[in-house]
């Protein structure tokens, strides 16, 4: 993960935990002991890292892995993907190959949007997210899903339907959780005596690591959803060091490609300290965490 993935320690460390330890029980089944899976949850502002994470796991461990997002997932008989298309996605990136894809690793953005108070965002959309919440919980605790044979691609006009358990599949979710600090504000405020201190922390990093499975809830979500996540990790908002390190340290940087890329014409380019500053305090005011760094490599 160091090798892709600036800062964010406490999210490195306790993902390779979750991660070690999943593929350790399905390795090693107990003839009388249940080993429950422990789905991970991670906070944070979006463009900082959290489906780096799970893609860089994804990608050393050589499982099959989905993405998706949380907010176009409908119930079922609404417009829109219904649940059950992740696991079709992820049957998909197995090349169909079901006893890949049941030891796979799904990625769930924005699930801070399916909470029973946000705001709908489409006119077909289940209006309480409860709904989508209770049909994820399903996939997530474990059941046999019925999805196309050829995950989805048209190839086989016949339909072959196979099934697919998804006992073994890891599932992380990630969300900005906007708002949540709030909470957790009020919370410290309620109980008043102790920690009062830091109430007043402006730090809203710090907040995320105080987070307990009551403030979910009150945050929207159903307890059974929640107490699916055995783990709750968050990473931090980038510093402007950090944005600068993104740009030229990791594996795949924007700097390796970018010279790469004129290598291939015969062009040394060469990017000096202070042109990374440049680009990284640009990054820190477009507020999109390092999604912008690429745009702004680019124009320049
Ligand atoms: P999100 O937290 O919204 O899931 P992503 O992980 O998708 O954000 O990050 C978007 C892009 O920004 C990544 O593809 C990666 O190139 C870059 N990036 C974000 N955070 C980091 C980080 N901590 N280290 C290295 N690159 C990062």
């Amino acid at each position: 993960l160091d090798q892709h993935v600036i800062g964010q320690n406490e999210a490195k460390l306790a993902m390779s935990v979750a991660v070690a330890q999943h593929y350790k029980k399905l390795n090693n089944p107990s003839d009388d002991l249940k080993l429950d899976k422990t789905n991970v949850m991670i906070m944070g502002p979006t463009g900082s890292g959290k489906t780096l994470i799970a893609q860089s796991i994804a990608d050393f461990l050589d499982v099959p892995f989905a993405i998706c997002d949380a907010t176009t997932l409908t119930e079922a008989g609404y417009v829109g993907d219904d649940v059950e298309s992740i696991v079709t996605r992820l049957l998909q990136n197995a090349d169909g190959d079901v006893k890949l894809a049941e030891r796979g690793i799904v990625f769930i953005d924005e699930i801070d949007k399916i909470t029973k108070k946000s705001q709908n965002v489409s006119i077909t959309r289940d209006v309480s997210g409860e709904g989508v919440q209770q049909g994820l919980l399903k996939i997530i605790e474990g059941t046999t899903v019925r999805v196309n044979a050829t995950g989805g691609k048209r190839k086989h006009p016949g339909q072959d339907m196979v099934d697919l358990d998804t006992t073994n599949v890891l599932f992380i979710v990630g969300g900005a959780f906007v708002g949540l600090d709030k909470l957790l504000q009020e919370r410290s405020n309620e109980g008043g005596v102790g920690f009062g201190a830091d109430i007043k922390d402006p730090d809203h990093q710090a907040d995320l690591a105080k987070v307990l499975p009551e403030d979910l809830i009150k945050y929207g979500f159903i307890p059974e959803f929640i107490g699916r996540f055995g783990l709750i990790t968050y990473v931090n908002e980038l510093t402007t060091d950090q944005l600068c390190s993104i740009v030229k340290e990791p594996k795949n940087s924007l700097v390796k490609q970018f010279k790469y890329l004129f290598g291939l014409d015969g062009i040394n380019l060469e990017f000096t300290d202070s042109a990374l500053r440049a680009i990284a305090e640009k990054a820190q005011e477009l507020k999109t965490g390092a999604r912008g760094l690429r745009k702004i490599v680019e124009e320049v």
